[in-house]
């Protein structure tokens, strides 16, 4: 009976696909995929595509890594799951010992959750909540950046600012303090972001001057706006963010949920920075891209705000069906028996130059390239109309989706945000791979260019 099933058909019958407009799929239909391997992917008709956008920044160490699915295949045979209040299980326990001693100095209390944006709401919360019994009821707000991305539920909504995402629910998202984010590319001090002293931080000493005491919480996304298109900012920035969270008493939330595990190049973003924030929010590469499963982790200072009487209704009282999930947790001990070995790391090192290299000698010659920027193995290209000016094209030519389309046709699954095409492939990533698939987005950069 499969054999007579046109699985495209029954695809647009019933699926309403996340973050699309329906009715492109007229022209470009799901890829309907059957197996995947390293970084490649392959359809039911065997064609094969280059994950170099990691299934949505996930898949860390390639697709059916043997280790990964072997841990996960031994431990769906043993507990599958168990309700995560009151019990607990040894895999769950001993992530949280391992991760504890990777983690900056002073996270080692574990809140779970199975996707980004639930570890964001559960943040905002504890942060509101922290205040709220510790003595500071008028921290009630949320600080969060220009151009900032930490999920699609309402509350992290609000915090992000990505008008694509955000803009028609505006009159029911939160009311959230806007700091000015830093804006390497085109930076308002005319400074770069190798040499220069975050002159931009001056908008948040402003915003908390004026805001500071209201404020609970500051959200951040470390380094790496990831989102509203993968803007890298220096570690500085992060620094003084740390220093003036102090000086107001206000949370510094670093969400590592698309940073963490080595994509910029160390385990954490705020590594680089060197700064250990109040509550981090970890996802996405957590299980290797293999379960969801996302981890919230504060600090003994928090921890013990709500650590009372029960009567005195102090508890933390947020829960999730999937909270702490043997199967989750079991992938994503496998991910740190394999970083511990410390090849993934020694690869990272060696092609990171070679990858931004090649990047910059194919991609800088065309006009219509403004910046190439780079973190870890994520390397981005934001073409612009003027190369002088670095004005923007229009949003309505959609030229990221015409790049898009084509390097689907070459086997390449890049998925640009607005113009601005980039790589953020699983780690492993080998040179012959790294050739083709930059070969490939540069042929279809000048044709879809050339059409426009
Ligand atoms: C993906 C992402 C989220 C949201 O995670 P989901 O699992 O998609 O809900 C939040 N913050 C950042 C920085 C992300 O990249």
């Amino acid at each position: 009976m499969e054999n007579n099933i046109d699985w495209q058909k029954e695809d647009l019958n019933y699926i309403w696909h996340p973050c699309s407009q329906m009715k492109d799929y007229e022209q470009l239909p799901p890829i309907v995929i059957e197996r995947g391997e390293g970084i490649n992917l392959y359809d039911i008709n065997g064609k094969c595509y280059k994950d170099v956008v990691s299934s949505w920044w996930c898949n860390l160490l390639g697709h059916c890594n043997p280790e990964i699915s072997a841990s996960l295949k031994k431990q769906a045979d043993k507990l599958e799951h168990v309700i995560f209040a009151n019990f607990s299980h040894k895999g769950i326990i001993s992530l949280c010992m391992r991760l504890a001693k990777l983690l900056p100095n002073g996270l080692k209390k574990f809140n779970f959750s199975d996707n980004g944006s639930s570890a964001i709401e559960m943040a905002m919360k504890m942060s509101f909540q922290y205040f709220q019994q510790t003595g500071k009821p008028e921290k009630t707000r949320f600080m969060a950046l220009t151009d900032a991305y930490h999920g699609e539920t309402i509350a992290a909504l609000s915090v992000g600012a990505c008008d694509l995402y955000t803009k028609i629910y505006k009159p029911i998202l939160m009311d959230v303090i806007r700091v000015q984010a830093p804006d390497c590319f085109r930076c308002p001090f005319n400074k770069n972001r190798e040499n220069c002293s975050c002159e931009c931080f001056k908008d948040a000493e402003l915003q908390f001057e004026k805001y500071g005491t209201q404020t609970a919480a500051i959200l951040v996304e470390p380094l790496l706006q990831g989102s509203c298109g993968m803007r890298v900012y220096p570690p500085l920035y992060l620094k003084k963010l740390r220093e003036i969270c102090n000086k107001y008493d206000v949370h510094l939330i670093a969400d590592e949920i698309a940073t963490g595990f080595y994509r910029t190049g160390k385990m954490f973003a705020v590594n680089h920075a060197d700064i250990s924030p109040d509550i981090m929010c970890l996802s996405k590469g957590l299980t290797g891209g293999y379960m969801p499963m996302a981890a919230v982790v504060t600090t003994d200072k928090i921890y013990n705000a709500f650590y009372d009487d029960y009567l005195k209704g102090k508890a933390f009282m947020h829960s999730h069906t999937y909270s702490g999930n043997p199967l989750g947790a079991s992938c994503a001990l496998a991910v740190l028996d394999i970083l511990d070995k410390g090849e993934i790391q020694e690869h990272i090192n060696k092609m990171r130059p070679y990858f931004n290299n090649l990047i910059k000698e194919k991609f800088l010659n065309i006009d219509n390239v403004g910046e190439v920027r780079s973190i870890g193995l994520i390397n981005a290209i934001e073409l612009v109309k003027n190369k002088d000016t670095k004005e923007a094209f229009s949003p309505n030519l959609r030229l990221g989706y015409q790049i898009y389309k084509k390097a689907l046709k070459k086997g390449v699954l890049l998925r640009p945000l607005g113009d601005v095409i980039y790589f953020n492939p699983p780690l492993i990533i080998e040179k012959q791979d790294m050739d083709f698939v930059v070969d490939v987005a540069v042929e279809c950069t000048k044709e879809a260019l050339k059409e426009l």
